[in-house]
This record gives C-alpha cells, structure tokens and sequence, in this order.
C-alpha cells in the first residue's frame, strides 16, 4: 500500500448523503494503561459524537452501525499481542456507503476523532508528509541488507552476501596482494548492491540513507550514480547486531530532521520568487485564490493553522469567513451556497485534489508572517 496514492484516493471521495467518522489512536503499548485509555477514548468520543447528532436523524443512524464496527475493531486491537511495528492507527468508517478503511502506522497518531460529511485527512497527511518512503541500505564488505521502509513499517527487505576472502596472516608482498584481492572483492560487492538499490531507486524514488562504517560507505558510494547519491539524506554507522527497532527509530529522526531542512529551505526560495510575479503565493487570500483556480504544487501549513472557512456547494471555491453570519453569504464566484468548514482541512483537501503536495510545519518566520500559508504554483 503505497500512502500517498491512498491519500489521494482518500481526498477525491465525495460529500454524499451519510456521516464519516475519522478516527486516530496512538496504538504504542508501552504500559498496560494505554490499551484500557484507547478503550475508554473511543468510547467516550463515539458517546459524545451520538449525543452530538441528536438533531440530525439521518446521520445518527447510519452512524450506529458505524459506532458498533469501530468499537468491535478497537477491541481486536486492545487485546492484540504487541506489534512494535504499529503504533498508530487511521480508521475511516462510513457504513452508508460500505467504508471501512484502516491504515497503519509506525509512528503514533495524537488520539483524535472527528464527524465529518468527509474524511478528516489533517492528521494523516501531515505524518504522511514528514516520513518519506526511504531505502535504508546496511553495508558491510561482503553483505549487504536493503530496506523499504515507509510510515507504514517496514514494507520489504533483501540481503545480499557475496564471498569475499578472509585475511592471511603473511607478511610483505604476499600480504599486499591479499589486501588488493580483498579490496577487488569488496568493490564487487559494493556494485552489485549499487546495482540493486539503483533498480529499486528507479522503479520508485525514494530518500536513501546509508548505514556502515565511514571507510566502507566511502567505498560503496564511488559506485553509485549521480542521481541516487543526491537522494541521500543521511549516513550513519551502527552496530549490525542492534535491535532492528532501534535502527528505525533512528531512521525517522533523520528523516524528520532532513524534512524541516528541506521544507524550510523550500520556504525561503519561495519568498525570493514571489515579487517578480513567480510562482508562489504568501498569505491566505492569494493562496486560497491559487487553490481554488488549481494552480497549488505545494501547499505549506503551519501546524497551528486553524480558522473557519467556507466551502461552495456548487463549485467547491474556498473562502475565508470573518464571523459565522457570513457564511450564508453566497459563493463570490458562482453565488451558490456555502458551508462552513474548517478552513485548514478543506486547503489540504483542495490541494490532494489537485496532485498538489502539502507540507506541515511547525516553526516558520515566514510562515509567521503570512497568515501561516504560503504556496508554490504549477501555473498561472
Ligand atoms: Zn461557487
């Protein structure tokens, strides 16, 4: 299950007639505690959302059938054997149209539960975005192990072993000899693990990051070409024996470090582009603008971003409302009728559907300074 395309798929669903519920739970069970709190979580949020559609007939039906599915599916995973592989857990539930959709993930979900006439996809996207899939490489002289590792866990691993000769106790000569057959063996190896994470790397981009003693990467990375080696985003050395777990953890600390780098980088080039009429938006009403034309590549997103909006029934426009009276003001552009929403979920949304990315950040001067949302444009 690739996450990004099931993102989209999730952000193309449509507004019908029945209620979405959207669940997230953080599912490491670190202490007995937290399996009886995601218990009790789900059990007060799916009291408090029937008590919440007590004048919305329609809705609080289909919702009790969406209510007993999740309550039976949480307890499967209460009383689960411990996965440290899974952490978290997305749960889209909607019986009217026969959805029940469950995604899970390595890092663990904020526990969060919405209503909603769609998905709720904030949570998701944001961790989505800041872990990419990434092919963590382990080499040593003679092996080699590969892993496809993405928010999910860990998706597929491979090893490689080759022979290379052990060493000899012999002295001059003889002894450099040995050292150059050891050296053309490792460097044999090393190509043909090239080989592989190349033909990996090609058939799906992904971040790479590199694990081994400097000396041995600095020997692997002499065979690799020019567009895999600027994908990676890190290296580091490790004991092979460690706790693969261990190595994850790692692995997403790095990741998550590398993103803020990038994303901020990304950022300050964005408000170079801007004043000569680049393709870039700061602040919220050119940006809103860019997304409701369709024109949004990347959408940046403080993490604290939160404001009403409106939403156009009939053509979908987005726009910003100052008090709640004024969402029964009509859509600017096609005078059909608004509905509020939160203004935050419905960019992102906007966004997916338009193959825009979108990226959370959490500290941002420029950010800062612009509402908490700028853009950079496919077109204009
Ligand atoms: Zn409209």
């Amino acid at each position: 299950m690739d996450m990004r395309s099931e993102i989209r798929k999730l952000a193309r669903i449509e507004e019908g007639p029945y209620p979405f519920l959207s669940l997230y739970l953080n599912t490491k069970w670190d202490d007995e505690q937290q399996r009886e709190r995601i218990r009790l979580f789900t059990k007060n949020q799916l009291k408090r959302i029937y008590d919440q559609l007590k004048d919305r007939e329609d809705w609080r039906r289909a919702f009790v059938t969406d209510q007993q599915q999740i309550e039976r599916f949480v307890e499967g995973l209460v009383r689960r054997v411990y996965n440290e592989e899974v952490n978290g857990i997305a749960i889209f539930s909607c019986s009217g149209i026969g959805a029940f959709l469950t995604y899970p993930s390595i890092i663990p979900f904020e526990n969060e539960c919405f209503i909603f006439d769609l998905p709720i996809l904030q949570p998701l996207v944001r961790l989505s975005s800041q872990y990419q899939n990434t092919l963590v490489v382990m080499v040593e002289t003679d092996s080699a192990k590969l892993f496809d590792v993405s928010m999910e866990g860990m998706m597929a691993e491979s090893s490689i072993k080759s022979y290379v000769p052990g060493r000899h106790d012999q002295g001059g000569w003889a002894q450099m000899r040995y050292q150059r057959h050891i050296k053309d063996h490792m460097d044999k190896h090393h190509k043909e693990v090239v080989e592989h994470l190349t033909e990996l790397f090609d058939s799906d981009k992904k971040r790479i990051i590199l694990i081994g003693q400097d000396r041995i990467i600095a020997n692997f990375k002499l065979f690799l070409p020019e567009r895999v080696k600027q994908q990676i985003a890190d290296t580091f050395s490790m004991d092979f024996s460690e706790e693969r777990s261990k190595m994850l953890r790692r692995v997403f600390e790095r990741l998550l470090q590398k993103e803020r780098e990038e994303v901020s980088h990304q950022i300050e080039e964005l408000k170079e582009r801007t004043p000569m009429g680049g393709l870039a938006t700061l602040g919220l009403n050119r940006t809103l603008e860019a997304l409701n034309k369709g024109q949004v590549h990347t959408l940046y997103l403080l993490t604290s971003f939160s404001l009403p909006g409106g939403k156009c029934r009939r053509c979908g426009s987005l726009v910003l409302i100052h008090s709640p009276d004024e969402s029964s003001v009509p859509c600017p552009l096609c005078k059909g009728k608004m509905k509020t929403i939160n203004l935050g979920e419905e960019m992102v949304r906007s966004a997916l559907r338009q193959d825009g990315e979108v990226k959370w950040v959490q500290e941002n001067t420029i950010l800062n300074a612009n509402d908490g949302v700028v853009a950079s444009l496919r077109f204009r």
